[in-house]
C-alpha cells in the first residue's frame, strides 16, 4: 500500500496523519535533546513539560472543572474495571451497573469480587441494540456509584444524555467517546479511557476523576492500585508510558488546531451521517444494529442483509482499501469505527463503495 489506507479499526484505530508526520520529524532528536522523547528520564525537565502540557490541554479542551483530577495510567480501560470497585466499593455499599453491551458486562464481572455489584438496567434481551432509558435506570441514594458504558463500541450505540445520580457518584467508561463531543464533567464521579481510539496510541489509560473521591477511596489496598498513589504523584509515582503521553499530547494540539471538541463533535455528526444515510437509503440492502435513538457516532454497526453477499462485502472491501469493516469476533456482521481522526473522505469513500456494492448486488 503506498498511500494511508481507509482506516476504520475500532482500536487501536487511526491517528491523524499530521501528528504522526510531526512525531516523525521530531523522533531522533526531540526538543534538541539529542535523543528521542522515549529515551529521555520521565524525570527530566524536558519530559516533565511534555506530560504537563498534556494535562493542561485535557484539562481545557474538555473543560475540566478545577475539582477534578487527571491521570495517566497504565492497564488499560480494563484494569479500571477493577480498579474502580476496588477504591470505591465498601463491603457494606452495592455498586449499581448498566448493562448496556460487552464491556459493561465486562465491568460488572470485576466488581463482583470486591462485594454487591448489581444491574441498574440491561438491554441485553434486545441484543443490545439500544441505551435504556434514563427513566428505567435503577440505583440507590445510598450505592457506592452507578456505573455507565458512555458508548458501546461492539454494538454502536452511545448515550446522549446522561442519567442524573444526585449524591450518587457516575463513573463512565468513555474509552471509545472520549472527547469526541462536549460533555458536562462536572456529572460525573469518575470518567476513564484507554487513549488507544480518540487519544492516541494504546499504552495510556485517561482517568478524570473528582478530588473529593479521592479522600474516600479504600486505604488498605495495594500502592499501584490506589488512585490516590497517582494523583499524589501527578501520574509520575512509577515510570510513566513516556512516548504515549507524549502522541496524546500531539493528538490534543491537533483537537485544538480543528477548532476544539465542538467543531471535532461536528465533524463527527456529519460523518457518521455519511454512513447511516447509506444504510437508511438502502430499502433494507443493509441494516442497522443499533435502533436509531441509540446510534453511536463512532461505531456504525450494520448487516448486509445476505449473509453470502455480506461476506462478500467485506472481502471486495478489503481488496478496494477500507480497512477494520468486521464486525466484533463475538457478533460479526460489519462495524466502521468513525473516531475523532478519521477524515470525512474516508466515510464517503466508503459511502460511495457501498452504494456501488449494492447497486451491482440487489
Ligand atoms: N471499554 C470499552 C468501551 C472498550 O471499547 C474497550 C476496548 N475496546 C475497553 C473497555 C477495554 O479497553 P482496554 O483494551 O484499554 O483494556
Amino acid at each position: 500500500m503506498t498511500q494511508r489506507a481507509y482506516n476504520f479499526n475500532a482500536g487501536p484505530s487511526a491517528l491523524p496523519q499530521e501528528v504522526l508526520e510531526n512525531a516523525q520529524q521530531q523522533l531522533v532528536n526531540f526538543r534538541e535533546s539529542g535523543m528521542s522523547i522515549m529515551e529521555m528520564s520521565h524525570r527530566s525537565a524536558i519530559f516533565d513539560e511534555v506530560h504537563n502540557e498534556a494535562i493542561a490541554l485535557l484539562k481545557k479542551l474538555y473543560a475540566i472543572p478545577e475539582n477534578y483530577e487527571v491521570l495517566f495510567l497504565q492497564g488499560g480501560a480494563s484494569l479500571q474495571f477493577t480498579m474502580v470497585p476496588m477504591n470505591f466499593l465498601q463491603p457494606d455499599k452495592k455498586a449499581s451497573y448498566v448493562l448496556s453491551g460487552s464491556w459493561s458486562e465486562k465491568a460488572i464481572k470485576e466488581a463482583k469480587f470486591f462485594g454487591l455489584a448489581v444491574e441498574a438496567a440491561s438491554t441485553k434481551e434486545n441484543k443490545y441494540r439500544n441505551i435504556p432509558a434514563l427513566a428505567d435506570i435503577q440505583f440507590n441514594e445510598d450505592d457506592a456509584y452507578v456505573h455507565i458504558t458512555s458508548n458501546n463500541t461492539i454494538y454502536g450505540t452511545q448515550w446522549k444524555d446522561f442519567p442524573e445520580t444526585g449524591n450518587v457518584p457516575l463513573v463512565a467508561d468513555m474509552s471509545s467517546d472520549i472527547l469526541s463531543k462536549p460533555v458536562d464533567i462536572s456529572k460525573f464521579g469518575i470518567i476513564y479511557a484507554g487513549a488507544q481510539k480518540n487519544l492516541g496510541p494504546s499504552g495510556v489509560t485517561v482517568v478524570i476523576i473528582r478530588k473529593d473521591l479521592l479522600e474516600k477511596a479504600n486505604k488498605e489496598i495495594p500502592t499501584m492500585l490506589k488512585y490516590t498513589t497517582h494523583a499524589d504523584s501527578n501520574s509520575l509515582y512509577n515510570t510513566p508510558p513516556t512516548f504515549g503521553i507524549y502522541m496524546l499530547g500531539e493528538v490534543l494540539k491537533w483537537v485544538e488546531s480543528k477548532g476544539g471538541v465542538e467543531a471535532i463533535a461536528k465533524h463527527n455528526e456529519a460523518k457518521a451521517k455519511v454512513i447511516y444515510d447509506a444504510i437508511d437509503n438502502s430499502n433494507g440492502f443493509y441494516t442497522g444494529h443499533a435502533t436509531p435513538e441509540s446510534r453511536s457516532l463512532m461505531n456504525i454497526t450494520f448487516r448486509v442483509a445476505d449473509e453470502e453477499l455480506e461476506k462478500q462485502f467485506l472481502v471486495e472491501a478489503k481488496a478496494a482499501g477500507f480497512v477494520g469493516l468486521n464486525g466484533h469476533r463475538s457478533v460479526g456482521g460489519c462495524r466502521a469505527s468513525t473516531y475523532n481522526a478519521v477524515p470525512l473522505e474516508a466515510c464517503e469513500a466508503l459511502r460511495d463503495f457501498m452504494v456501488t456494492f449494492q447497486n451491482k448486488h440487489q
